[in-house]
């Protein structure tokens, strides 16, 4: 059995119990071992017969001694096994289904300890498929953790777990790619170890122990794998010819005639560009005019007008004559850009091709995508990773820009580059992420800071609020609407969620919808949408043509409706501060007020107090260091930073120190082996290179 070997080679999972995998996104063995908990439970502890009525409703490990035999009869299509038993007079029934056999294991005079969840019939306790164990065994387990895994509907938590458990028996483990002395130097858990503890802890410090060791892992295949791309890339000359800069100081009039179309539409422009903005643009700039080509980060708070940046620099490769693209990491976003160039385009009179290539397009679509690819030498191309999976043709290509840097892994970065004739690289995130950090993690970029928003805007007027207050809400809402306003509602969930107590998206559109005036139209948007669908959505919500908008996070990133003015989010306790940082980005982008309502479902006063942050500013850097004071290093049950980079457990605020340790070993290593070709390093070398591949799989949404 194999990493790469389908979920589906594992004993007892059928198709379609696969297909609830895949949902997960997991598809082979390799992907189960990395769907790590999302949290843990301690067991609970043992509680006699007598007070089982304290446990009502909750999952209760209750000790009984055994005075009668359980008793098997035929149920309607399987056996049933049922146990009575009673203490004092309180009486209690444990029942299984299809497993008679029990008869040979709860013997009579024994003691056991049963394990579910406790329910009441009139006036007997009642426990369905309890497990069972020795009080002996119970008590030694009494330190484990329990992990809580992401769900999907019809995906049990048991079978979750006992999958997992399957996959770490079945797979040789044994094998560390991390060499003994890097493990030694740091106090690292060996990688087998490391796994097991981090879904199966023994208990809490060998759970600490497997963090860290899989943190620094996921720290230093991405410092390695992007330190080996810098390798390639270094130092490539520019070839491409871009006409000189006019410098203010010149003469305007004399010049008039070769002005550049950037300087031009940029006088145009309905609004000035902030000092920051135009900073960001000239490096741009001159970087295209560069002794070699350009691998520019662009780090921009949300709303600090990133998408203009990508126009205008598009827009001088196109003048002087080349093809630039832009790659955008969902499809609603991708589109979105295309209807912003179009819309500057027709505004300014410039006569550039624009074409957008997405993941959905037909092959006769994509066909004519090609044609006009090779076609226009100046296009300007806009679209998502299709970019760069399909083998999309170039011409003529000196310009790249992702959008949204974090949502992509180095691979893709590198795959783009790859193509044409090494062009010049921009990538563009909105993650506030130190400056320190940000060398360490694209130590092989160049970085420009747009360190301002556009001074017109209204600060967002942020609250957090409990359940109660929701109808206060949609009050607030109509309000907004009947002003010609629009409103996000965010939820947590795409449907109902086995296990999972958080609004869901196709639910709560339908509850929403009866709390609006009739005319006012509420649709939903999530990732499991067809496309089509999904653009559908959003040009209409553009357009207003919806004024409610019940979406999961696809919107988290980039989605600009300036009309949008209310983003309401649901278990609001259950995100990131940078992820719910950047939803209430997507309102404040006009020039009316906006708002954003959080509502925290739970009690816990720290989880209002962590998003009382959000109340505290708009500054997404601000937001991030005061999450990590609040949250303290030690604080590993925290919530993940999800939508940042591509770590799924590490942190790089709270896990800060293992980054720095983790960068020092990969770049000693690679100064060492640039290449990573000497024989002691196959194993380092087979792990990059796994992890390259399965970053190109990945890309969210
Ligand atoms: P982000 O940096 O989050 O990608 P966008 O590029 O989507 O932000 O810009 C957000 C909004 O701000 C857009 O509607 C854009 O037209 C507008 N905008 C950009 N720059 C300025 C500016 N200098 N002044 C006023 N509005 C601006
Ligand atoms: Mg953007």
């Amino acid at each position: 059995m194999e990493k790469s070997s389908g979920i589906g080679t594992l004993k007892g999972i059928g198709a379609k119990t696969e297909q609830l995998f895949h949902n997960l996104g997991v598809y082979t063995i390799g992907d189960i071992l990395l769907h790590y908990p999302k949290d843990y439970d301690k067991l609970p502890p043992i509680t006699p017969l007598e007070e089982i009525s304290s446990c009502l409703e909750t999952t209760a490990a209750i000790a009984v001694r055994i005075d009668k035999a359980p008793f098997v009869r035929a149920g309607r299509n399987m056996q049933v096994t049922s146990l009575a038993v009673k203490a004092q007079d309180v009486k209690a029934e444990f029942v299984w289904f299809r497993m008679p056999y029990l008869r040979n294991t709860l013997k009579v005079g024994e003691w056991f300890v049963f394990l579910g969840k406790v329910a009441q019939k009139g006036t007997v306790f009642h426990m369905e498929q309890p497990q069972i164990y020795t009080p002996e065994k119970y008590e030694s387990m009494q330190n484990c953790l329990w992990p809580s895994y992401p769900l999907t509907a019809g995906l049990k938590k048991n079978r979750l777990s006992q999958t997992i458990r399957q996959a770490l028996e079945e797979l040789d483990l044994s094998v560390d790619y991390l060499p003994e002395e890097v493990r030694a130097r740091h106090g690292l858990a060996e990688y087998n170890y490391a796994l097991e503890n981090i879904h199966f802890p023994e208990n809490e410090t060998a759970l600490e122990q497997a963090r860290k060791r899989l943190v620094f892992d996921e720290f230093f295949k991405f410092i390695l794998a992007a330190g080996m791309q810098k390798e390639q890339m270094e130092e490539v000359p520019n070839s491409f010819v871009f006409p000189p800069l006019h410098m203010e100081t010149e003469n305007p009039d004399a010049k008039k005639q070769e002005k550049a179309w950037a300087d031009l539409v940029m006088e145009e422009l309905p609004f000035c560009l902030t000092e920051a903005q135009k900073r960001t643009l000239l490096e741009i700039r001159q970087d295209l005019r560069g002794r070699k080509v350009m691998q520019r980060l662009v780090q921009g708070d949300v709303g600090s007008g990133k998408t203009i940046i990508a126009f205008l620099s598009m827009l001088d490769a196109a003048q002087a004559g080349y093809q630039s693209a832009l790659m955008a990491p969902t499809e609603v976003l991708a589109m979105q850009h295309y209807q912003t160039f179009t819309e500057l385009f027709e505004r300014y009179g410039l006569k550039i091709p624009v074409i957008l290539l997405t993941g959905s397009l037909t092959a006769k679509e994509k066909r004519h995508v090609y044609e006009r690819m090779q076609l226009y030498h100046n296009a300007m191309i806009i679209g998502t990773h299709a970019l760069i999976q399909e083998r999309a043709l170039y011409d003529n290509l000196a310009l790249v820009i992702t959008d949204e840097q974090h949502r992509f892994g180095v691979k893709q970065r590198e795959t783009l580059f790859l193509k044409g004739s090494q062009p010049h690289v921009l990538v563009m995130s909105a993650t506030p992420i130190p400056r320190t950090l940000a060398i360490i993690l694209y130590g092989d970029l160049d970085i420009s800071v747009i360190d301002e928003v556009p001074a017109r805007r209204l600060p967002i007027k942020s609250c957090v609020v409990g359940k109660k207050s929701r109808n206060t809400s949609y009050e607030f809402l109509r309000k907004e609407i009947a002003k010609g306003r629009q409103a996000y509602v965010i939820c947590p969930l795409v449907e109902e969620s086995e296990g999972l107590e958080a609004e869901n998206v196709t639910d709560y559109a339908e509850k929403i919808k009866q709390e609006m005036p009739g005319n006012v139209v509420v649709e939903c948007l999530h990732g499991k949408m067809k496309s089509g669908r999904k653009n559908l959505i959003m040009e209409q919500f553009a357009r207003n043509e919806i004024q409610v908008l019940v979406s999961t996070t696809v919107i988290e990133v980039g989605v600009n409706v300036p009309n949008a003015t209310v983003m309401m989010i649901e278990d609001a306790q259950r995100f990131g501060l940078a992820q719910l940082h950047q939803l209430r980005g997507r309102v404040g982008r006009g020039e009316e007020q906006s708002y954003c309502i959080m509502v925290n479902t739970t009690d816990s006063d720290k989880a209002k107090k962590r998003l009382e942050i959000l109340n505290k500013s708009n500054d997404g850097f601000f937001i991030a260091g005061e999450d990590l004071k609040l949250r303290g290093p030690g604080d590993f049950f925290g919530i993940r930073q999800s939508g940042l980079l591509e770590f799924r457990l590490g942190d790089i605020y709270q896990n800060a120190d293992l980054l720095k340790l983790a960068s020092e070993e990969a770049h000693l290593l690679l100064e060492e082996d640039r290449k990573l070709e000497r024989p002691e390093h196959e194993k380092i070398r087979a792990e990059i290179s796994t992890y390259l591949n399965r970053q190109a799989e990945i890309v969210n949404l």
